[in-house]
């Protein structure tokens, strides 16, 4: 044995650590490395190390036992002469359970298993076993136009997505080919593997990487899908657009994603619908909104202005009067509830169309005006409009 371990450094907790803490320490690490939380094949190779490492150790601190036998040798296991193989009986001390010979299976997908509750896949591989899985939701982003959020619409989309192979209908098998028992695992579904440690030879159990713990193999592999028993389609889909829908908001179309993987059904079909912005109006809710500018003149007198609306034109009183910023509301003229019930307002608000320019005669009878209400009003020269 080269080097002893730290069991505890290893873990990162302290000598006095409770079991408490031993537990979160190692969920922990457990899940940082775990294979499947890596990236790249040397992150995982690296990881796979480590988790061993942090396993090992937790094997050890987890147990009472184990724990304080370790405790008292600590780092004169080696020369206590724990190594190389010579395990069993030391000094009275039972380490029964930690090698080889003792024919201890550890099995790393149990401990996984019961530490956090199921759903890990195989180690040391990112087969998982293959049951009944779900196919993938998918997500399609709609653009749509304001007025089509606010009518509805009918679009008409290209998805690309999973579907059961043609060729092997879904199997994975080469026509004609057999379903034989793995030859990596003859047929157990799990691997073991032998490590040396400090603490004798441990004899682990991994899932089978070739057949993903089946213990059953394809013969020879569909050559359409390479025995994926999917291949990618795209396919053309006619989408309903419900009036009222905003920005955001989604359409789901049950079944319509990646089809499922041994009889398992198959993902949805999420339709995220982007609704560009309006040259008028903005939206709250079901509600529009808008800014309108009205002639000096009508806001005093009052009048007859025309409104645009999602639906066209309409004519709007003006009372005499009206003040800037005074907000008009347009009952049902905004967009159609989505749920159904009724529509929502258009709302709108006035501001003054200031004239930039008046010519002479303009200029006079707005300072006649002025004056009949008792304002003092200077005139500046003229060419300050210009
Ligand atoms: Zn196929
Ligand atoms: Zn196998």
């Amino acid at each position: 044995m080269a080097d002893s371990k730290d069991y505890y450094e290893i873990l990162g907790v302290s000598k006095t650590a409770t079991a408490d803490e031993i537990k979160r320490a190692f969920r922990k690490l457990a899940k940082q490395y775990h294979p499947d939380a890596q990236h790249t094949e040397e992150e995982k190779a690296k990881a796979e190390v480590k988790f061993k490492e942090i396993n090992e150790a937790y094997s050890v601190l987890s147990d009472e036992t184990k724990r304080a036998q370790y405790d008292r040798f600590g780092s004169n296991f080696e020369q206590a002469g724990f190594g190389g193989g010579s395990y069993g009986n030391y000094g009275g001390f039972d380490f029964s359970g930690f090698g080889s010979g003792m024919g201890v299976d550890i099995d790393l997908d149990d401990i996984l298993g019961s530490v956090f509750g199921g759903g890990f896949g195989g180690f040391g591989s990112s087969a998982k076993k293959k049951g009944p899985t779900k196919g993938a939701d998918l997500r399609y982003n709609l653009n749509i136009t304001f007025e089509e959020a606010a009518f509805g619409t009918k679009k008409e989309i290209n998805v690309a997505r999973q579907e059961k192979c043609e060729v092997c209908h879904g199997s994975g098998a080469k026509p004609g080919s057999k379903v034989v028992t793995c030859d990596k695992c003859g047929g157990r579904g799990k691997i073991q593997f032998t490590q040396n440690t400090i603490m004798g030879t441990f004899s682990s159990v991994k899932t089978c990487d070739k057949c993903g713990g089946e213990g059953k193999v394809i013969e020879a592999p569909c050559e359409k899908c390479n025995g994926k028993g999917t291949s990618r389609k795209t396919r053309k889909l006619s989408v309903t657009i419900p009036a009222g829908i905003d920005n955001g908001q989604a359409i789901s179309l049950s079944g319509e994603g990646d089809v499922g993987l041994k009889g398992g059904p198959s993902g949805d079909l999420y339709i995220v619908v982007s609704v560009a912005p309006h040259k008028i109006f903005t939206r709250r809710g079901f509600d529009i909104l808008a800014n309108f500018k009205v002639p000096y003149s009508k806001m005093v007198l009052g009048g007859t202005i025309k409104i645009p609306t999602l639906e066209g034109e309409v004519e709007f009183e003006i009372p005499e009067g009206t003040n800037a910023g005074t907000t008009f509301k347009l009952k049902e003229k905004g967009i159609q509830n989505i749920h159904g019930r009724g529509k929502g307002n258009l709302e709108f608000t006035v501001d003054v169309d200031i004239p930039k320019r008046l010519n002479d005669r303009q200029r006079e009878i707005l300072k006649e005006f002025a004056s009949t209400l008792g304002e003092e009003v200077s005139v500046k020269k003229k060419g300050f409009f210009r």
